[in-house]
This record gives structure tokens, sequence and C-alpha cells, in this order.
């Protein structure tokens, strides 16, 4: 059987701390999906198509991974999937108290599902997809910290906005 895992977020963009984290999990799985919630409530910046797209073009060389949208509670949604493992990346202590209780939670209703965090590299422990929306939104450059893709992307909208 395969091992698979579920890295579930809302990827507002895709930034190099989540590729960290999936490339990560895939040595320890054998597949994993990329589940991008829509999460209408957090207003995203990108639509979830857009957020889809640009997660399939950043990782477009990698193998083993699926991109997919999901709108359902998580561990149902991981129980469809029959993945074992829900993956989330731990970067400071402040992600700790809110995805301890996320995960204590998930296996109040799931027993069978396991969490996983991973740890970044330091280089990518500060990082966010609300920092790099910030420092593009003012010109900044966000060449180092997500790929491509989104790098061109967030100039589109932020261009179009000055
Ligand atoms: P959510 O809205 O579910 O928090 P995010 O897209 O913000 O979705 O994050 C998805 C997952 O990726 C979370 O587990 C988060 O901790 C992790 N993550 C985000 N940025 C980084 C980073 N720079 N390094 C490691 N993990 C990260």
């Amino acid at each position: 059987m395969k091992r698979l895992a579920i890295c579930p977020g809302t990827f507002d963009p895709i930034t190099n701390g989540h590729i960290d984290i999936v490339l990560r999990s895939l040595r320890i799985f054998d597949e994993i999906i990329v589940a991008v919630a829509k999460n209408p409530r957090k207003r995203p910046l990108f639509s979830l198509e857009k957020r889809i797209e640009l997660i399939k073009e950043s990782l477009k060389d990698t193998d083993n991974i699926i991109i997919e949208p999901f709108d359902s509670l998580l561990v149902d949604y991981v129980s469809s999937r029959k993945g074992i493992a829900i993956v989330r990346g731990l970067r400071a202590v402040s992600d700790f108290e809110y995805e301890l209780q996320m995960a204590l939670l998930n296996r109040k209703l799931a027993p069978h599902i396991e969490t996983v965090f991973m740890m970044p590299s330091e280089e990518y422990s500060f990082l966010s997809s609300t920092m790099v929306k910030e420092i593009a939104a003012y010109g900044g450059s966000v060449q180092e910290l997500v790929p491509p893709p989104v790098e061109k992307a967030l100039k589109e909208v932020f261009q179009k906005e000055s």
C-alpha cells in the first residue's frame, strides 16, 4: 500500500517554505496530496484556481504529488482519499499552540489519522504568505522567498493596483 499524506493549507500564495515542507514530506511518504482549502473566510488574494495553478507550475518537476482543492472537514477529506497522515509545518513556537489544538481535535474526530509536524530549513522559518504579500504590495523583492511563477503573479497583481 502506498503511504499517502495530505499537506493542507490556503497557499495564498505558495512560498519556498511550503515547498520545503512538501519536499521533506516526500522523504517519508510515497505520495503527497497538496490540498488547497477554499477558505473564503480568509479572503484570499488569489482565487482557488490561481492558487492551484501556481502550485502546479512551481512543483511541475516533482514526482508523486497531487494538487487538488478541498472544501470539507479536513479529516473527512483525508479519509476519503485514504491518507494516513496530515502534514503541517512548524515555523516557531508561535505556531505551536494553534497547531497542537488542531492536531488533538482532528485526532478526536479521526483517531486513525496522524498529524506529522515538519520543521522547515531555518532560512524559511520566518516566511509566511502574509509577509510575502506585504513585501510585494510595497514593491519589495520576493525573489528569494517564492518560486518564479509566484513572483510573476504577485507583480501582475500589485502593478495593476498602483
Ligand atoms: P493555513 O491557512 O492552513 O495555515 P497556510 O497556507 O498558511 O495555510 O499554511 C499551510 C501549512 O504550511 C501550515 O502547516 C503552515 O504552518 C505551513 N507553512 C507556511 N509557511 C511555512 C514556512 N515558511 N515554513 C514551514 N511551514 C510553513
